[in-house]
């Protein structure tokens, strides 16, 4: 018998968080998106909201929360670099005091709690593809570390609870992630790389481009999400997900202005401190233990992502904005 479950998702309204979203409405569950629109959109969901099983709640999770749910996946928190560093209390506030509201809400229901903790926790890496025994190598008062020791501090307080007060806990590390629905103006690289390509406009490119990055398309993400979320109670990670295909980020520009067809030439900036060198998951316990990999190439990846942009550049030029 299928049993409908009631999902919160802190974060929903956002890039990775829609799609989740959709992925547990399709597997016939009860959604409540909890989100701030800090840097989510309410279009993200337009699409979900006539779904009689589908809510959505505008809420801070740095506040208390009181609903009764089966399953918590927590992904508020700004995830790129811009938008965490705007406002970096908050940023931390979002991380520590909003994993206790969310870890308090799921000792009281006992549901069980999956946190989208990051690759950011490895920091500049100093071991390399990186294992989930990693410790990391992060700066604490550096323009990451907000973000970064929000993140570490959090997965602390998970493993707390569950020693403390027994709770079911899952931890998913998350290498980078893209797709459609990233926010246009958000900084991170493939959505500037693609919006500028588009436009014909210089391409950005911080520092000599040779450090890497290993880029995951945001279905598989959420397919990793689900699987890490239906593992036996044992199982609580941390778990890296990404995908182990390792590119510079000058190489990734050249994979964006072949598949856009564009005219732009790159430009070269300064690089900002504390950009992590290389980064590449080890992804043989999720592998393992979820029986998960990556099923998109970053070129089917990038073609949709593309796609989308396309779509919203025209969108936006129409109503005389692009972004
Ligand atoms: P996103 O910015 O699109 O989504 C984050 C969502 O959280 C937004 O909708 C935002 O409005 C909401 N939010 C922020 N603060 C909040 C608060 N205090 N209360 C309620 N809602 C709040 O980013 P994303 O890429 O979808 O990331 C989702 C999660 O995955 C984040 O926790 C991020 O740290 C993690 N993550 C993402 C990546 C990536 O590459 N995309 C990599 C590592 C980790
Ligand atoms: N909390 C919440 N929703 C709940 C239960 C708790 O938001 O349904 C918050 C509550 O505000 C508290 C935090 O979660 O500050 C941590 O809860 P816990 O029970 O661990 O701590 P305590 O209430 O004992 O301080
Ligand atoms: N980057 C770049 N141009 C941009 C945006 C980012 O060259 O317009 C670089 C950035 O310096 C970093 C990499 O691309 O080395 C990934 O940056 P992003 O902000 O997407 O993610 P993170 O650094 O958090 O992995």
């Amino acid at each position: 018998m299928h049993l409908r479950k009631r999902a919160l998702v802190t974060g929903g309204a956002g890039f990775i968080g829609s799609f989740l979203c959709e992925q547990l409405l399709a597997a016939g569950h009860d959604v409540l998106c909890v989100d701030n629109f800090y840097t989510g959109t309410k279009d993200n969901i337009a699409h979900l909201l006539d779904n009689p099983h589908f809510e959505l709640l505008r809420h801070d999770i740095t506040f208390p929360l009181y609903v009764e749910v089966d399953e918590i996946y927590n992904l508020a928190c700004p995830a790129s670099p811009v938008h965490y560093h705007f406002d970096p209390v908050q940023t931390t506030k979002t991380s520590v005091h909003g994993a206790i509201n969310m870890l308090g809400l799921c000792k009281r229901v006992k549901a069980t709690i999956l946190q989208a903790s990051t690759s950011e926790v490895y920091g500049d890496p100093a071991v390399h593809p990186q294992p989930e025994s990693y410790w990391g190598n992060v700066n604490p008062i550096g323009p990451r570390s907000c973000y970064d020791e929000g993140k570490r501090c959090a997965e602390t307080l998970f493993f707390s609870y569950r020693q403390q007060h027994k709770l079911r806990i899952k931890v998913a590390r998350i290498f980078n992630t893209y797709g459609p629905r990233m926010h246009i103006n958000d900084g991170r690289v493939v959505s500037n790389f693609i919006v500028q390509a588009l436009k014909n406009e210089p391409i950005s490119l911080y520092g000599d481009g040779g450090q890497t990055r290993s880029f995951c398309y945001v279905d598989d993400m959420v397919q990793g999400l689900v699987s890490l979320m239906n593992t036996t109670d044992e199982f609580t990670g941390p778990v890296n997900l990404g995908n182990p295909t390792e590119c510079t980020i000058g190489q990734l520009a050249d994979k964006v202005i072949a598949l856009s067809g564009s005219k732009s030439k790159l430009v070269h900036k300064p690089l900002p401190s504390d950009d992590p060198r290389q980064r590449r998951p080890d992804v043989a316990l999720a592998c393992r233990a979820l029986g998960w990999e990556p099923a998109t190439s970053l070129e089917q990846g990038l073609a949709k992502t593309i796609a989308y942009f396309e779509q919203v550049l025209r969108r936006g030029s129409r109503h005389g904005t692009t972004g």
